[in-house]
């Protein structure tokens, strides 16, 4: 176990990889209340490339990992084994483009939904999703956990 996480550690730095005490509560368990646990590592890829580059080491290494989004669900889908690798996509945040033409909105995966909703809004549009968890929850986790979002995200309708 403790070469997949050298190996993490060479690829991403060793501030993108927390073990033991360094691990925040936060990433035990989502609001299902389900048992929380402490994974084996927490790790916070800064790009799409770390996430991918995250996923080969993992794979080779047949290490386990669960995705974290805003860790608002409901069914404890994000919550870690001890012996997964919790993948954080926190520092994915940020909205990169909206398309007036096709009305779609590409975002990074963390990106809270709120902020979503702000910048589709600002654009003149509406965005078709909505949930009390919307400050927290991330649009990755919306369309992990609601296949219908996929739909509504595609349908943001002029305001
Ligand atoms: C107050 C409150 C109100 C809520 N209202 C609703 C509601 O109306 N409708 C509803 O459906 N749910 C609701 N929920 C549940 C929850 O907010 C949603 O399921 C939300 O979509 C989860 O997003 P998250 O980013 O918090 O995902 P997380 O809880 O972090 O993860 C949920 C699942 O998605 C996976 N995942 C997360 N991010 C990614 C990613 N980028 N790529 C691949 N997989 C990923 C995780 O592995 C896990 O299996 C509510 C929760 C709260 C606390």
């Amino acid at each position: 176990m403790t070469a997949v996480l050298d190996t993490l550690r060479e690829a991403l730095g060793t501030e993108c990889v927390r073990t033991g005490a360094d691990i925040p509560r936060k990433n035990f368990g989502d609001a299902s209340g389900a048992r929380m646990r402490a994974p084996l590592a927490l790790v916070f890829p800064r790009s799409t490339e770390e996430v991918s580059r995250c996923l080969e080491i993992c794979h080779a290494h047949g290490q386990r990992i669960v995705t974290q989004g805003g860790m608002t669900g409901l069914a404890g889908g994000a919550n870690p084994q001890e012996s997964e690798v919790a993948l954080s996509l926190e520092r994915l945040v940020g909205v990169e483009e909206i398309d007036h033409d096709s009305a779609t909105l590409t975002a990074l995966a963390s990106t809270p939904l709120a902020v979503i909703q702000s910048a589709a809004e600002e654009a003149g549009f509406l965005c078709g999703i909505d949930l009390g968890a919307r400050g927290t929850c991330t649009i990755g986790g919306n369309v992990a956990t609601w296949q219908q979002m996929r739909t509504a995200i595609r349908s943001c309708v002029m305001g």
